[in-house]
């Protein structure tokens, strides 16, 4: 392929304001200059977007490419331009997971109580290229149309700890057919590890609560249903704008739009975006644009109450970590819990309805996320693949 690389502009429809979202691609040598004619996918009228190389540049969503004018062959036509073009690079959303395995560890061995994160990364490190030739003759399969549409592939690789105790850790990736960095694959759980319950549990600083918080994030991304952040603040009153912008996506990289729900005291969202318009971008036109933060934008309101309360849940297994500490960084001393129960039922009428939040319902189930599909490989069955469903994580996973 020709060497090029791609830049990313929205702009809107001059007859309807509908946002069209485009990528413009670039060669390194030679270049074309020309226009893309379009069709409005909102009020089905044409306009023009001119661009570099027309032909290779495409439209990603608003409107359809219906040909393409190369102005060293043709004139310019009639149509009116597309308007207030913006150039982009990535998206608020888009930021990646971590799971640090040198920071405060969640799963430790149950019977000499080290950490064994370092010795899982070391693993996945190690059987790399097999997990990758696995992921690679699946999505063979996969692009034929013999695969299992699966939403998640995940990997079970056996680690041993230091006092020779066996366990098997669970990886995962979002599943799609875009390639694959190693830093895709996080860490869900480790099957067997010290029970959650006595590992979260205590008072520790709030550096140490958010560093549990996170992991716990990664593990409930994978194994629950949908996962819930209830906090009235995040960061406190005296954080530079930086700082309260990076403790914000510390926790907004670890969910995802389709899972989680945040519901935070209406001030604490206000500031943020002030943030954000002040530091990065005017926080309405990244709205207008689509480029704004889901979590956010959707986030409902926390009444009059101090409730910490994150969870992650499917139908029949809920996990739970609650106590003192809102999301912020720092030395000072909290108290968190870890539980877990056995039905979204319970956990409601414990927690949650008590606090009268909107979006915060007992007939958020029964839904058809359990029958959610996944791809998984088992080192200790050759990495072959095999479907494995939501509602079967609890035997398989937990
Ligand atoms: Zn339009
Ligand atoms: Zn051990």
């Amino acid at each position: 392929m020709i060497p090029h690389k791609k830049k990313h502009y929205k702009g809107k429809c001059p007859h309807c304001q509908n946002i069209i979202e485009f990528h413009s691609v670039h060669f390194n040598l030679d270049s074309d200059n020309g226009e893309i004619i379009s069709n409005c996918d909102s009020c089905n009228e044409k306009f023009k977007i001119v661009t570099i190389n027309p032909d290779e540049s495409y439209i990603v969503y608003g409107a359809r490419k219906e040909s393409y004018v190369d102005y060293d062959i043709h004139s310019a036509s009639k149509f009116p331009e597309i308007q207030g073009i913006i150039n982009f690079e990535g998206s608020l959303n888009d930021q990646k997971m971590i799971f640090d395995s040198k920071a405060k560890p969640i799963y430790l061995c149950n019977d000499c109580d080290k950490s064994l994160e370092e010795i899982a990364f070391h693993k996945l490190d190690n059987a790399f290229s097999e997990i990758i030739m696995a992921y690679s003759d699946y999505t063979t399969i996969d692009i034929k149309g013999y695969g299992f549409n699966p939403q998640k592939a995940i990997f079970l690789l056996n680690i041993k700890c230091t006092c020779n105790k066996e366990y098997s850790a669970v990886f995962y990736k979002k599943y799609d057919h875009k390639g694959y960095d190693i830093s895709d694959f996080n860490l869900g759980n480790i099957i067997n590890s010290k029970p959650l319950e006595s590992v979260i549990d205590g008072t520790m600083s709030k550096d140490d609560c958010m560093e549990l918080l996170k992991k716990t994030l990664v593990r409930w991304e994978l194994l629950f249903d949908k996962v819930l952040i209830i906090t009235p603040f995040v960061g406190h009153q005296y954080l530079s704008d930086e700082k309260l912008i990076d403790t914000w996506f510390s926790i907004l990289s670890q969910i995802s739009k389709d899972k989680a729900k945040l519901i935070t005291r209406t001030a604490s969202l206000n500031k943020v975006k002030k943030a954000i318009s002040d530091n990065i971008h005017d926080y309405n036109e990244l709205e207008e644009y689509h480029l704004s933060v889901t979590q956010i934008d959707e986030a409902t309101k926390l009444q009059a109450s101090h409730a910490k309360i994150y969870c992650g849940f499917s139908h029949k297994h809920c996990e739970i970590i609650h106590g003192s500490a809102n999301i912020v960084y720092g030395p000072s001393k909290e108290q968190i819990t870890f539980k877990s129960y056995g039905t979204y039922e319970e956990l409601y009428n414990k927690f949650l309805h008590q606090l009268g939040a909107k979006g915060l319902d007992l007939n958020e189930y029964p839904n058809n996320c359990g029958k959610t599909s996944n791809v998984i490989f088992d080192e200790s069955m050759n990495f072959k693949a095999k479907q494995i469903l939501n509602e079967d994580f609890e035997k398989l996973l937990l």
